[in-house]
C-alpha cells in the first residue's frame, strides 16, 4: 500500500507544483518545544510560528487529489483532507536564495573539487568490522555526525524504510545486507539501529490515515521491521525520535550514496541523502522524492528553479552509480522542460582500505 501510496504521490507532483501555499493543511506537530539545533553544515535553525515539513507537503499533494484517489484507495487510506487551513508561512524568498548563493550551489564541481579532503572523510573506508548499522530518514534536517566512525555504516531511507514496497522486502534487504557486512561472524555482532522523526512525510505517505502518522510510522518501524529483523537474529533495535533541525524544508540538493551506507555525514552541504541497501530502484525513487519535496508547495514550490544530485559511486560497482544516474536524469526531465536547471555531478567515493 505504501508503494502505491509512493507512487501516487509521484504521479501528482505535478498538481502539488500548482497549489498555492495559503491551502496548506493544519500541521500535526509542532516543534517549538524542541531544543533548537545548529546544523554542522552551518545553515542557520529556522524558526518559524509554523513547522513546513515534508508530510505536510504530501498531505497537502494528497489532499489536492483526493477526489481521484478516493475512487481509487481502499477505504483504509482514506487521505486525511479536513485539517483547518492555516495562513501562516515562511516567506521562502530569502531561503531559496541563500541556498542559491552558497559556493556549492553555485558551481557543485568546483566546490566538490575545493574540498576533496572534507568529503572524502565523510566516508568510512577503514577494513574495521562494521559492528553498527543506523537506518535514518533522507531528510535533510536531520542532524549528522560530527566525524566519521569506523566500523559504521548509515542507511537513509525515506522513513527508515515505511516506503518499501512492504516490510519483507525491506528486511530481506537488510538480512542480505548485514550478511554480507558479517562476514561469517554471527548476525548479533553487528547492531542495527533504526529511527523515527517528528514531521515525517514518509510517516505522511504510508500513514496518511492514522490520527499521528509519526507515531503509526514509529510503532511500524518498531513492532514491524525491528521485530522481523530480530526473528531472523539481527539485532535491531528501535532508538525513538532521531534530532532534527527546526524548521521548514531547505535543501536544494540530494546526495546519492552508493556505497551502502559508507557515506557518515556531508561536508558543509545542506542536501537530503538517500543510501539503500543495494536497492537500486527505491534510491531512484527517493531521490526523486527530495527534489519533488524541494518543488513542493512546503518548500520553494515553483520558485525553485535549480537542483543538483550528488552522485556518490562505489569504485567496486561504478555501474550503480551510473544506472541510477541515467534514470534521474530521465525521470527530471519534466523538470528541465520547465526550465528547472537540474544539474548532476559524480564523485567517485574513496575506496575501502
Ligand atoms: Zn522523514
Amino acid at each position: 500500500m505504501s508503494e502505491f501510496l509512493f507512487t501516487k504521490s509521484l504521479e501528482i507532483r505535478a498538481q502539488t507544483l500548482k497549489m498555492r501555499r495559503n491551502s496548506s493543511p493544519h500541521m500535526h506537530e509542532e516543534l517549538s518545544d524542541e531544543p533548537k539545533f545548529t546544523t554542522e553544515t552551518g545553515h542557520p535553525v529556522v524558526g518559524t510560528p509554523h513547522l513546513e515539513n515534508r508530510r505536510e507537503f504530501l498531505e497537502h499533494a494528497m489532499a489536492g487529489t483526493a477526489a481521484a484517489l478516493a475512487t481509487s484507495l481502499p477505504s483504509n487510506m482514506a487521505i486525511a483532507q479536513d485539517h483547518p487551513q492555516h495562513e501562516h508561512h515562511p516567506d521562502m524568498g530569502p531561503l531559496l536564495a541563500k541556498e542559491l548563493a552558497h559556493p556549492f550551489n553555485q558551481d557543485p564541481n568546483k566546490w566538490l573539487d575545493a574540498h576533496e579532503k572534507e568529503w572524502q572523510e565523510c566516508f568510512d573506508c577503514s577494513s574495521e568490522p562494521v559492528t553498527e548499522v543506523e537506518m535514518v530518514c533522507i531528510d535533510e534536517r536531520m542532524l549528522m555526525q560530527a566525524t566519521t566512525q569506523s566500523g559504521k555504516r548509515i542507511l537513509r531511507m525515506a522513513g527508515s524504510g515505511v516506503l518499501w514496497k512492504n516490510a519483507d522486502e525491506l528486511v530481506n534487504a537488510i538480512e542480505s545486507y548485514i550478511k554480507k557486512l558479517a562476514n561469517g561472524r554471527p548476525l548479533n555482532t553487528i547492531t542495527v539501529k533504526i529511527s523515527a522523526h517528528l514531521t515525517c512525510g514518509a510517516a505522511g505517505i504510508a500513514f496518511g490515515n492514522e490520527e499521528n502518522p509519526d507515531k503509526a510510522a514509529s510503532n511500524y518501524q518498531e513492532g514491524t521491521i525491528v521485530a522481523k529483523l530480530r526473528a531472523r537474529g539481527i539485532n535491531a533495535v528501535h532508538t525513538g525520535n532521531a534530532p532534527m533541525v527546526k524548521g521548514p524544508h531547505t535543501g536544494i540538493a540530494a546526495a546519492v550514496d552508493c556505497t551502502d551506507g559508507r557515506l557518515q555525514r556531508l561536508p558543509g552541504i545542506n542536501s537530503f541523502v538517500i543510501s539503500s541497501p543495494n536497492n537500486v530502484e527505491q534510491a531512484i525513487k527517493e531521490a526523486m522524492l527530495a527534489l519533488q519535496i524541494a518543488a513542493g508547495s512546503h518548500a520553494y514550490g515553483e520558485a525553485l528553479n535549480q537542483f543538483t544530485f550528488v552522485i556518490f559511486s562505489d569504485p567496486a560497482r561504478p555501474e550503480v552509480a551510473e544506472q541510477i544516474t541515467k534514470a534521474l536524469q530521465e525521470q527530471t526531465k519534466e523538470y528541465t522542460a520547465k526550465g528547472m536547471d537540474i544539474r548532476f555531478v559524480t564523485r567517485r567515493a574513496p575506496a575501502v582500505k
